[in-house]
C-alpha cells in the first residue's frame, strides 16, 4: 500500500511525420494511501497513456511519479509493484487459473511451493474462484475470467493496482455486479487504485474521487458529488450527470438572463457573477426541472413549455422540452421527471427550478463563475 503521485506528468508522442500529439498535459494529482480513484473522460482524452506511464509500460516525456514518495520514472515496470488489470484479461490460454495466478508469484518471489499454493487459494477464496482452480481460461465465462484476472493481480498484493476499464467487456448485468464486488475487495484490501473508464456512472459510483480529464488536461479532481454539484467548469458539468446538464448562452441584461421569451431574475449573489459581461452560459441539470400541469400552484419562478418527446428509462423518463415554438430556433432542453407522471408528446406544461440549483459559466473560457 502506498501513495502514488503525478506531479506535472506530460507524454508526447511524435508520429513519423513528427507532427507532435501532447497526450497528457502536465497532470498532477496525489492519489492517497488506499484510495480509490477513478481516472475518467472521452475517448482519447489520455487515460490509457497515463495508466500506462505509471505502470512503466510508456515512457515519461516531463514530470515525475512517485509511488510511497520514491521516483519511479525510470524503475522497469516489472520492480515497480504495481498490478495492472487491462480490458483483454491478457490470461495465459494453456494455463489453469491456479497456474495463471501463481505464475506471477514463481516468477517474482522467493516463496516456497506451499506458501505459494496458500497464497493462492486465500485470493482464489477472496475472488470467490475455489471451484475454477483447475479449468483453463476457455472453459470459464467472461465475468469469471475477469475475477481470474484480478486475482493474479491482487495475489502478487502490489502497492497500487491500475486498471484499465476492466468491466468494458461484460454484459450490463454482470458490470454491475462486478463493480459492487470491485468495491468490496478494493476495500478489504485497502490497496490505491487507480480505476479507468470513459463511463461517466461507473466513475460516480465506484470513485473515493474521480478526476476527469480532457484533451490530455486535468479539468478537476473530487469526490463524485463535490464534481456534480460544484464542477470547475462547463466540460466537467456537461460531462457529469446523465442526462447531461442542459446549457445555454443567454444575454445578461442587468439583474436579468435573457433568451428569446425566456428571462431569468437573478438572485443577488448570481448579479455579482455576471456583472460586466454581456453574455453568460446558463446551465441547469435535467434532474432540477420540476414539471407541473397548467393552472396548478404558482411558484415563485415558472414558464411554460411543449413536451416534444417522451423517453423512458425505467423508473423516470426523461422529456424533450421545446419553450417557445414560435420562434425560429427555438430553445430545447431535457428533464427528467417521475415515471408515474402521465406526460404525452404534444402536451403543453409549466417547468419550473430551484433558483440554487443553476450553474453559470463564462461564454469564452467555460470557467464556472457562480
Ligand atoms: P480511449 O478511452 O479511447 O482508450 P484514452 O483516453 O485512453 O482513450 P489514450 O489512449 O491515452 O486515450 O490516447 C490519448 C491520445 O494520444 C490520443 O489522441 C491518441 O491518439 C494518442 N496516442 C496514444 N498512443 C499513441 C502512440 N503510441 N502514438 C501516437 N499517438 C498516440
Amino acid at each position: 500500500m502506498a501513495e502514488l503521485t503525478l506531479d506535472g506528468v506530460t507524454k508526447v508522442f511524435t508520429e513519423d511525420d513528427g507532427n507532435e500529439i501532447t497526450a497528457v498535459d502536465e497532470v498532477s494529482v496525489d492519489i492517497e494511501d488506499g484510495e480509490f480513484l477513478v481516472l475518467v473522460g472521452p475517448s482519447g482524452c489520455g487515460k490509457s497513456t497515463t495508466l500506462r506511464m505509471i505502470a512503466g509500460l510508456e515512457t515519461i516525456t516531463s514530470g515525475e511519479i512517485r509511488l510511497a514518495g520514491q521516483r519511479i520514472n525510470e524503475k522497469p515496470p516489472a520492480e515497480r509493484d504495481i498490478a495492472m488489470v487491462f480490458q483483454s484479461y491478457a490470461l495465459y490460454p494453456h494455463m489453469t487459473v491456479r497456474e495463471n495466478m501463481s505464475f506471477g508469484l514463481e516468477e517474482s518471489t522467493d516463496m516456497a511451493e506451499a506458501e505459494i499454493d496458500e497464497t493462492v487459494e486465500d485470493t482464489a477464496e477472496l475472488m470467490e474462484i475455489e471451484e475454477l482452480l483447475d479449468r483453463k481460461p476457455s472453459e470459464l465465462s467472461g465475468g469469471q475470467q475477469q475475477r481470474v484476472a484480478l486475482g493474479r493481480a491482487i495475489v502478487r498484493a502490489p502497492e497500487a493496482f491500475l486498471m484499465d476499464e476492466p468491466l468494458s467487456n461484460l454484459d450490463a448485468k454482470l458490470r454491475a455486479t462486478m463493480r459492487t464486488e470491485l468495491q468490496r475487495i478494493q476495500n478489504d484490501l485497502d490497496v490505491t487504485t487507480v480505476y479507468v473508464t470513459h463511463d461517466q456512472t461507473e466513475a460516480m459510483t465506484m470513485g473515493d474521487r474521480i478526476a476527469i480529464l480532457d484533451d490530455g488536461i486535468l479539468q478537476q479532481v473530487g469526490t463524485p458529488l463535490e464534481c456534480y454539484h460544484t464542477p470547475n467548469n462547463r466540460f466537467v458539468a456537461g460531462f457529469i450527470g446523465d442526462p447531461s446538464m442542459n446549457f445555454f448562452e443567454m444575454a445578461v441584461d442587468d439583474d436579468t438572463l435573457v433568451i428569446d421569451r425566456f428571462e431569468y431574475p437573478l438572485k443577488p449573489a448570481q448579479q455579482e457573477a455576471v456583472a460586466g459581461r454581456s453574455h453568460v452560459d446558463f446551465g441547469i441539470r435535467p434532474e432540477d426541472i420540476r414539471i407541473k400541469d397548467p393552472g396548478g400552484l404558482s411558484d415563485n419562478y415558472q414558464f411554460e413549455v411543449t413536451v416534444d418527446v417522451v423517453e423512458p428509462r425505467g423508473d423516470e423518463n426523461t422529456i424533450h422540452l421545446t419553450f417557445d415554438r414560435s420562434v425560429d430556433d427555438p430553445v430545447t432542453f431535457t428533464a427528467t421527471v417521475s415515471g408515474l407522471r402521465d406526460v404525452s408528446a404534444g402536451d403543453e406544461v409549466i417547468a419550473t427550478f430551484p433558483p440554487d440549483s443553476i450553474h453559470l459559466f463564462d461564454t469564452d473560457t467555460g470557467v464556472a463563475v457562480h
